[in-house]
């Protein structure tokens, strides 16, 4: 099902009501949105960016930015649940068996990246978790930071370190892997039903033949197959958030007033011009991920560049459009009932999800003085 068919928007929307109805609780839970991530799964989403020979969808990430930004309009968390599992799809797609794209291609399996640390931090690029053969084996010591869906998905695109110590290997790991230990529980700021839990390998045992792409290839593959879904999802994800935000805030500055003066909020000037301010950053994200998406369809010289702008540029305008929110609804959103608050959380969080908006200004800068990003 691609963005072509027919059943692709009827679908999308039925997903986004579903999403948005569980969204307040999910959020004031801090719980797995299950019904929403089943509904994925069920619509036949999960399978859009695989390819059709293996049964997908045969979309691409422009079908992909769609899902991800109507989602996140919906409902943060489970956009956020969405992306990392399109990032892994990308993985399956391009190194898995055939068995395991068809069964991610028929949404019949979670998915979700492990790269974090607890020792290398942001710098995903970098892990100091090791992979050690023993004959027709891989055993597996880490200990990640942050892993969406660590509780929930099947398995996890796992890097670490390569058996010879040279380079990043990446790994599909089954959740339910002996010595694999994920951590309870994610109460965060934002997001906050996503599920992103530390998860601890103590002697994991694994098929050598889960080895995805070279054994010293996994940067490789981080930085030209991982990398591109990542910033344009989250970019999207950012989008989605503006969007909800703004459409919430005039709902409540056209919706809300002043008795003693027979006017709505709408009618101060102020609050128009904050109003105008969010939609044209909004719109400037729009702008950008299209470009970014057409720079990627064509291969275009810029491409490098835009994927590295687009969540740099999306996530912080949506740190500034729902901090607009928060001033236009002003006490109505400091309380719960406009929900712009929700949005104003969830948008915190694109920020410090690596490559962070402060490495990715330092990779940009790099990359307009011809340096190496890594250096
Ligand atoms: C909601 C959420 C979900 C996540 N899901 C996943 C997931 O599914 N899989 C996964 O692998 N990870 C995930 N992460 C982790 C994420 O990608 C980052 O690794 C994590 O947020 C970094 O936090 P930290 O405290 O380790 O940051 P630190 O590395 O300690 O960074 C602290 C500060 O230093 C800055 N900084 C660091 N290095 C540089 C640099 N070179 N140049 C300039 N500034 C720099 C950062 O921008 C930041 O402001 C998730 C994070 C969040 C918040």
């Amino acid at each position: 099902m691609d963005q072509q068919s027919q059943d692709f928007y009827p679908k999308l929307e039925a997903l986004a009501a579903t999403a948005a109805a569980g969204a307040v609780t999910v959020d004031a839970d801090g719980i797995f949105p299950t019904a929403h991530i089943q509904a994925f799964q069920e619509s036949g989403l999960a399978g859009l960016t695989m390819a059709a020979v293996v049964g997908g969808g045969g979309g691409g990430l422009r079908q992909a930015a769609a899902v991800v930004q109507r989602l996140g309009a919906a409902c943060g968390s489970t956009a956020m649940i969405v992306t990392m599992h399109y990032c892994a799809a990308a993985v399956v797609e391009a190194h898995g068996s055939e068995e395991l794209r068809r069964r991610v291609a028929a949404g019949g399996a979670l998915t979700t990246l492990a790269f974090s640390e607890a020792g290398s931090r942001s710098h995903f690029w970098a892990p100091i978790s090791t992979a050690r053969r023993e004959g027709d084996a891989i055993v597996l010591d880490a200990a990640k930071s942050w892993v969406t869906s660590a509780n929930e998905a099947d398995f996890y695109i796992w890097s670490s370190q390569a058996t010879t110590g040279e380079g990043v290997s990446l790994w599909l790991v089954p959740r339910n892997t002996p010595g694999i230990v994920p951590g309870s529980g994610f109460d965060g700021l934002g997001l906050r039903g996503n599920d992103s839990a530390p998860v601890k390998a103590a002697g994991a045992r694994i098929p050598a033949a889960n080895l995805l792409g070279g054994d010293g290839a996994g940067a490789d593959i981080m930085l030209s197959t991982v990398l591109p879904v990542f910033t344009l999802l989250s970019a999207a994800n950012a989008l989605g958030i503006m969007e909800g935000a703004l459409s919430r805030t005039i709902a409540h500055v056209t919706a809300t007033g002043f008795a003693h003066l027979g006017q709505q909020l709408s009618a101060l000037p102020t609050i128009r011009a904050y109003l105008a301010r969010m939609q044209v950053k909004t719109d400037l994200v729009r702008a950008l991920i299209a470009d970014t998406i057409a720079a990627l369809e064509s291969s275009a010289p810029e491409t490098g560049l835009r994927v590295l702008e687009v969540k740099a540029a999306a996530g912080e305008a949506a740190t500034e459009a729902t901090e607009l929110a928060m001033r236009i609804c002003g006490g109505a959103a400091f309380r719960k009932e406009t929900g712009v608050e929700r949005h104003f959380r969830d948008a915190r969080a694109g920020t410090v999800m690596a490559p962070t908006t402060d490495q990715l200004y330092d990779f940009i800068g790099r990359a307009l003085c011809g340096l190496d990003l890594f250096a």
